[in-house]
């Protein structure tokens, strides 16, 4: 369809009308009116209007291979002729669920071998808790059902996601959130890591919290800890080196299992399939993923784990796996999910992340000249701008500044969209991102930054 078929005015009144957007905030889409994306090819998306916009946000964290790819739209279609749904409950499959779990536990590290599809982020990290629960229970642990999380961590909106996530807006309390068996460690932000403390004592700093908290709970009670390798929505934040390595043993050595939410950083973000292991060096227990398994294409969640989680759960004896959803394993969602990873692998997006996103890195860095910018950090096609009003004290500017979003409006003047969160600005474009793209990005970004210190100069 033309992007010149829309009727963009009645579709923004309607829209104010009548969806709930996930995350909205009132006051802004009232005001302002939503943005009505139409149309997307390679790395660039359309509004309703025709106007182009080069996306730094990939969607979501999620357009992986980028936006039109036909040959996604047909398998999608051809799977639909051919079976759209069949359920997969108990002892029924589908051909395209079963390629794809072999796919990935082809693709995941050491012994995890076993899938469980859902729908989402948010239900893969419910059912790997759900799953941790079970396995506990099921090998004689019962009491083993706290889960250590961190600061700033985002798992999700679903009741237990974001219950498990510690990245909540000010209008959280009028929410309800589970914290009877879920618990949070310090966030592991370099940036803001004590004055005067080497990074080196910051991770020391961070695992000694590790011990502190599972000792007052008691390791005979914790049976996870589950983090993202980068945590992404909470502001990009790339731990300390050997934090995770630390966790990591510490789990091994008090028989607690390590859950990576890789939602974000898996199927080539950072350059490989999964990033635990191939980037942090750590071998999870769990991965968690979605968003990038089908670039968005469809929604698809899946939880990974490995043979000995999956024999406890199957000793024989009459048990049941009582967790699921009427559309785990879809046929669609696992057919696109196959297109997808078959052209990641065959384009070799990875290796293109590593290079391009080398050179994404230091560019961005570039910014951190003009006076607001406090920090650039992340890795390859997963960065974030931190602005500051002092770059000494890293004091924040007051939140009514609304620095980020101001910053997002200029650069979507512009035709570049970036994400703005709080005081940050989140990038995480389409992994085909090519080097003019990233310039034209960084271009608009330093003039959007520019054009807002402006303002702030003059109030
Ligand atoms: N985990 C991480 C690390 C995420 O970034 C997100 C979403 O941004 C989720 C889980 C939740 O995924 P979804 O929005 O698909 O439920």
């Amino acid at each position: 369809m033309k992007a010149d078929k829309f009727d963009t005015q009645s579709l923004k009144a309607r829209d104010k009308e009548h969806f709930l957007h996930p995350w909205q905030e009132f006051d802004t889409l009232a005001s302002d009116g939503a943005l009505v994306i139409v149309r997307g090819e390679g790395a660039h998306v359309y509004d309703s209007d025709g106007k182009a916009y080069l996306d730094g946000i990939g969607g979501m964290w999620c357009v992986n291979v980028g936006y039109g790819r036909a040959e996604i739209a047909d398998a999608m279609a051809q799977q639909a002729y051919q079976l759209p749904y069949y359920s997969a409950f108990t002892d029924t499959s589908n051909p395209p669920a079963i390629e794809l779990a072999s796919k990935l536990a082809s693709l995941a590290p050491g012994s995890i071998n076993h899938v469980f599809f859902s729908c989402s982020g948010s239900d893969a990290n419910d059912s790997a808790v759900r799953l941790v629960h079970y396995y506990q229970g099921r090998r004689g642990k019962p009491e083993k059902k706290h889960i250590i999380a961190r600061d700033c961590a985002y798992h999700g909106s679903t009741y237990l996601g974001i219950s498990l996530s510690k990245n909540r807006d000010e209008t959280d309390e009028h929410f309800h959130f589970m914290d009877d068996f879920i618990h949070h460690l310090s966030v592991p932000d370099p940036y803001r890591r004590p004055d005067g403390q080497s990074e080196a004592e910051f991770c020391d700093a961070l695992l000694a919290e590790f011990d502190a908290v599972v000792a007052q709970i008691g390791a005979d009670k914790v049976g996870a800890f589950l983090a993202e390798p980068i945590q992404g929505s909470g502001g990009v934040i790339v731990p300390p080196a050997g934090y995770l390595q630390g966790i990591r043993q510490r789990c091994t050595d008090l028989d607690i299992l390590f859950i990576a939410d890789e939602v974000v950083t898996a199927f080539g973000r950072l350059g490989h399939m999964f990033s635990s292991l191939d980037e942090f060096g750590v071998q999870p227990d769990i991965i968690v993923c979605a968003k990038g398994i089908t670039s968005g294409y469809i929604p698809l969640g899946a939880t990974l784990f490995t043979d000995e989680i999956f024999d406890v759960i199957s000793e024989p004896g009459g048990a049941c796996f009582g967790h699921g959803f009427t559309y785990s394993g879809h046929p669609v969602a696992c057919a696109v999910a196959l297109k997808n990873i078959e052209i990641i692998e065959r384009e070799d997006i990875c290796g293109h992340v590593r290079e391009m996103g080398e050179y994404f890195e230091q560019q961005l860095q570039t910014l951190t000249d003009l006076p607001h910018v406090g920090e650039v950090r992340g890795r390859r096609f997963m960065m974030c701008i931190e602005y500051v009003a002092d770059k000494v004290t890293k004091e924040l500017l007051p939140d009514e500044f609304n620095i980020s979003k101001r910053i997002s409006d200029e650069c979507e003047a512009r035709g570049v969209m970036v994400r703005p969160i709080g005081h940050l600005n989140i990038l995480s474009p389409p992994l085909i991102l090519t080097k003019d793209e990233i310039d034209t990005l960084v271009k608009v970004l330093r003039e959007s930054v520019l054009a807002v210190e402006g303002e702030l100069k003059s109030t």
